[in-house]
């Protein structure tokens, strides 16, 4: 079907479902979670659309409950890499020549199948293997995914439909070629939509992709993708392939077909792959394309006129929730001295509310920290802080790793505002305090926008309109989302498009047009109706 230029109506964020007692979501979500607990699931690599089983297996379990396993994923090695390649560059070659409605409609069918019969289970799957209670896994792996499936499709349909001006005569169009060779899209552990939407969002561009899910989070990426074989996603489009990232990493970056990186992860590791990159430039066809959302160190800078509620609230959501594992988690805050002394007592209220534990227990608002490698990274920090003479423990910091890897939410204060607290990302549930004196706010702007090499999120908590400006202003690279009174967490996808600079990423912004552009290589076409017969110009006649 070509004869029509095709256009896709303005989506709506998908609703967040409450789950609240006695709902009949929530009953389908807690049979979900007892069913997916008690089997033992056996995770395949796919490659050209088969399922590859190498019997080099490891275990996936709950974080916060280890001894449960909730079954195993088989690891790839450079021979499956070399496969997926091989199988991304032979679906390379239908899919980039399908018509873009028919590719797009895979995914709209994807996001119904996501917000009707498939929601429960990429929710459970969310919350048994990556320890999100069911709230952050509703707004993750539910709305957020949903949401990057519609509005990629939108904007995609958008791009296309971007041409050229034409004169009398000729006809000037665009072509949004896909790129020549295969995406490979590399995934963290924390959000199950953005590891849907790493290799989903160059694949509506007509792109395949090779997708290496973190090893943590195999369980939850996996529904993802018999989510995306359910919609209808023709074999080879994206190939499944967990296994260890500098294996795999080392073998596909090889690759002559090698078209693009799109990466979410750590600062260190897209800083390792772009090298890697770089030192095979000339073996690739063409320039890869590298989009990568790295670390943060989420700020929030309250003015002496902020509101004290709001901005303790914020402060609790922001470094608390999914246990602080959030790339734009509040983790280092700067009170004024008038206000520190309410906003402690009621942060530490706040604190002793917070229930931690199983997330199959919805009454829970913290559950534990991804695995045990995370939890010694976290208590390194917190034991950094109660060794310092320049720092206190306000609150939390202990850990117990015997049964789930828990971690209380830890607030520690610092006179040192450049305690390495403050300027390192931790990803846990730990916020750093630092006081500052009232009359010294634009000399904290200045220290906020200095103190850490990442630019991610940042917020500004003042009734003060001055403030207000001042913040925006000095504050103007210091992060990519930036927030005025709210949290700096918690970016809906079409509304609050997402990334940062500096050390925290290319800021290609996911789930925007912006992003969907890196997948393109356009080609102009010139076509003249009636060209010139002659190749003499008028200037040329006799004197
Ligand atoms: P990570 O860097 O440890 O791993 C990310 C992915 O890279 C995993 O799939 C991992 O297996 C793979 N990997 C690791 N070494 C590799 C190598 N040498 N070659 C190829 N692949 C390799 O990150 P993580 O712990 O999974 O996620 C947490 C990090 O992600 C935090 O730094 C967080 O800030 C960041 N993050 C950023 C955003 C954003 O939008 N900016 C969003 C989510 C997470």
């Amino acid at each position: 079907m070509h004869e029509a230029l095709f256009t896709l109506d303005h989506p709506a964020n998908e609703p967040i479902r409450e789950h609240a007692p006695g709902s009949p979501e929530r009953e389908r979500l807690k049979a979900c979670l007892a069913g997916m607990a008690g089997e033992q699931a056996d995770i395949p690599l796919l490659i050209g659309g088969r399922e590859v089983r190498t019997g080099r297996t490891r275990p996936c379990v709950m974080p916060h409950d280890h001894r449960c396993v909730l079954g195993v994923y088989h690891e790839a090695g450079p021979e499956e890499a070399a496969l997926a390649a091989a199988a991304a560059r032979e679906g390379w070659r239908e899919w980039s020549a399908l018509p873009w409605p028919e590719r797009v409609s895979v995914f709209l069918r994807a996001a119904e199948l996501l917000a009707g019969p498939w929601r429960s289970r990429v929710n459970a799957a969310t919350m048994l293997g990556i320890g999100k209670n069911v709230y952050q896994a509703e707004i993750d792996a539910a709305c957020e995914l949903i949401d990057f499936f519609r509005f990629n499709a939108y904007f995609a349909a958008e791009i296309y439909s971007k041409q050229p001006a034409s004169v009398s005569g000729i006809w000037d169009r665009l072509e949004w070629r896909p790129l020549e060779g295969f995406v490979l899209a590399v995934s963290p552990f924390n959000f199950t939509s953005i590891a849907g939407n790493l290799p989903s969002a160059p694949a509506m561009m007509g792109n395949t992709a090779v997708w290496k899910p973190a090893a943590s989070a195999v369980y939850a990426a996996w529904t993802v993708m018999e989510l995306l074989r359910e919609a209808g996603l023709p074999g080879g489009v994206i190939q499944f392939l967990p296994g260890p990232g500098r294996v795999v990493g080392e073998a596909l970056l090889g690759e002559a077909d090698f078209a693009g990186l799109h990466f979410t992860g750590s600062t260190g590791t897209f800083r390792a792959l772009w090298r890697g990159i770089g030192e095979r430039i000339e073996r690739y066809r063409g320039y890869p394309r590298i989009v990568g959302e790295t670390g943060g160190k989420g700020f929030v800078v309250a003015h002496p006129s902020a509101g004290v509620d709001a901005l303790v609230t914020a402060l609790a959501r922001g470094a608390f929730e999914y246990q602080g594992q959030k790339c734009s988690a509040a983790s280092r805050a700067y009170i004024p001295r008038s206000l520190w002394p309410e906003v402690r007592v009621r942060l530490a209220d706040t604190i002793r509310a917070i229930r931690m534990g199983d997330p199959r227990d919805f009454r829970n608002l913290m559950g534990a920290v991804i695995d045990g490698e995370a939890f010694e990274r976290i208590m390194g920090y917190i034991e950094y802080a109660r060794a310092s003479a320049d720092a206190e423990i306000l609150a939390g910091g202990r850990g117990d790793a015997s049964r789930g890897y828990y971690i209380e939410p830890t607030v520690v204060a610092t006179r040192d505002p450049h305690l390495k607290l403050m300027e390192e990302e931790i990803f846990g549930p730990v916020l750093t305090v630092y006081v500052y004196p009232d009359g010294e706010f634009e000399e904290t702007l200045a220290l906020v926008d200095r103190t850490s090499p990442y630019a991610l999120t940042g917020a500004v908590f003042a009734q003060d309109r001055y403030a207000i400006h001042l913040a925006h202003s000095r504050l103007r690279h210091a992060a990519g989302n930036f927030y005025v009174n709210d949290k700096p967490t918690g970016a809906v996808v079409g509304l609050q498009p997402f990334g940062g600079a500096r050390a925290s990423g290319t800021n290609d912004k996911s789930g925007s047009l912006l992003n969907l552009l890196r997948w393109v290589t356009p080609r102009t076409v010139k076509e003249t109706f009636v060209p010139p017969a002659l190749f003499t110009y008028p200037h040329m006649g006799a004197e």
